[in-house]
């Protein structure tokens, strides 16, 4: 143990809360989890639980900004708006786009790759001794195109991932059918990541991962945390349906729901809610043998524990509205093209939201001028994936020692001048 002892309360018990709560108690803190549905009732849940740690490439890159309106119009792209949402979006979606560009994506990718450019390991060592171990299963990623010439289209990005340390192996033709036979003759070329894996049930692994701070004295409130309580600029408690719990310090860990917490600490995130769905085969006449990201219709096929989790989809509409019809025909869609024949006895759907601060940066640290108040969010798609590294800093930071990572891209501050 580092420092002093202290009572730290996380709001929010997805992969960042929870990853932070673990980290915390190994530093030998007290540690109160505080969320308003239970564990792994948000993104956490529901995400494709790829460990996805080359994916540091935005989805703000050059030439977006021509491409988002065809897409819009067209229903077979997984990008949609509900129209009646974007003068709401509209402040947000100017500050986004702005980071369409070369320079932009270059500075996000390297700013994200100490977060998510080792999450196998982060996985493991978050995971050891928890009991939640079984659920992270470390191996291979694949990028799958239609041929040599889809796959140089996406040529920027992948000179990215190559700048940022990420090697892979090209395989075309029959070398693709020999690794995995399953998919349809229209996708001839593969892109395979080593050193990635996934989650085989992202939600039950939180759930598990909550579970072991509870068994190691950790408390589990359920509550929905209205504000941060201070005295003299440091952090003495939160408040929760009238009720003060008292604490040393805070971490703000609500993914999507960040912002208003965020607020009344005076920084101002322009964060938006990337909605994203799932559609899961239970019992699927055939799997993939590694996850797969089918580059042309943006989804990602993951095998997980009785079932084939689809995951993907982009759309605009705020955190209220149902979802939508369309998403999960289009999955559906997809996975048809990409494994003929395929055929399940059950269809389980799901809506969820990812955090998207406009920089896809998340935001990591602690807040300039309250003691004791730390924010954790903003980690757009690849919150599963960097979630453990999260938590990691956040402790490190907390217990009083100074992480081995440049915090100040991350930093909160960034966002305490946009009021
Ligand atoms: C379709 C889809 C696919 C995805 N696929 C991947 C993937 O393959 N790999 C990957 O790395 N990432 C993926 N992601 C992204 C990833 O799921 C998120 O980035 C990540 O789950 C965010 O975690 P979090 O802990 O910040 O937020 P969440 O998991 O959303 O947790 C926030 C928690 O805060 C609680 N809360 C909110 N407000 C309050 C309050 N006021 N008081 C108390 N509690 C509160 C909520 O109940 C919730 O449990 C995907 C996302 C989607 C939607």
């Amino acid at each position: 143990m580092t420092g002093q002892k202290k009572t730290i309360a996380i709001v929010g018990a997805g992969i960042v809360g929870v990853s932070t709560a673990v980290w915390l108690q190994r530093d030998g803190h007290d540690v109160i989890l505080i969320d308003k549905a239970g564990p792994a009732e948000g993104a956490s849940h529901g995400n494709g639980g790829v460990l996805a740690s080359c994916a540091v490439v935005p989805v703000t890159t050059p030439g977006l900004l021509g491409k988002a309106p065809k897409m819009l119009m067209d229903p077979d792209q997984p990008l949609f708006l509900k129209w009646s949402y974007l003068p709401k979006l509209a402040p947000w979606l100017i500050k986004y786009l702005k980071n369409a560009n070369a320079d932009d994506t270059r500075r996000i990718a390297s700013a994200l790759t100490p977060i998510i450019g080792d999450s196998v390991a982060d996985h493991l060592a978050l995971s050891e001794g928890t009991g939640a171990e079984k659920w992270v299963h470390p191996g291979d990623y694949l990028y799958v195109y239609n041929d040599r010439a889809h796959f140089q289209s996406d040529a920027f990005g992948w000179e990215v991932r190559r700048q940022n340390g990420f090697e892979w192996e090209e395989l075309e033709g029959a070398a693709f059918k020999a690794f995995d036979p399953i998919f349809s003759d229209a996708l001839g070329f593969a892109v395979k990541m080593g050193n990635h894996g996934r989650i085989t049930d992202p939600g039950r692994y939180v759930k598990d991962l909550a579970r072991h701070v509870e068994s190691r004295g950790g408390r589990f409130i359920k509550a929905e945390v209205e504000d941060v309580v201070r005295d003299n600029g440091q952090v003495t408690g939160v408040r929760a349906g009238g009720d003060t719990i008292p604490c040393d310090a805070v971490v703000i860990a609500t993914g999507v729901w960040s912002k208003p917490l965020a607020q009344k600490l005076g920084i101002n995130v322009p964060l938006e809610a990337e909605r994203g769905y799932h559609l899961e085969l239970w019992e699927p006449s055939m799997m993939p043998k590694t996850p797969v990201m089918i580059a042309s219709g943006k989804f990602v096929a993951t095998p997980m524990d009785g079932r084939l989790r689809l995951a993907g989809i982009v759309e605009f509409g705020g955190i209220d509205a149902p979802p939508s019809r369309a998403p999960y025909a289009l999955l559906k869609k997809n996975v048809l093209a990409a494994l003929p024949g395929i055929s399940w006895r059950k269809e389980v759907e799901w809506m969820g939201h990812r955090p998207a601060p406009a920089d896809s940066i998340p935001v990591i640290g602690e807040v300039p001028g309250i003691t004791g108040a730390y924010l954790g969010f903003g980690h757009h798609h690849v919150g599963l994936t960097g979630g453990p590294k999260t938590g990691r800093l956040l402790a490190q930071m907390i217990s009083g020692r100074t992480p081995n990572t440049d915090m100040s891209v991350y930093a909160p501050s960034r966002y305490q001048d946009h009021l």
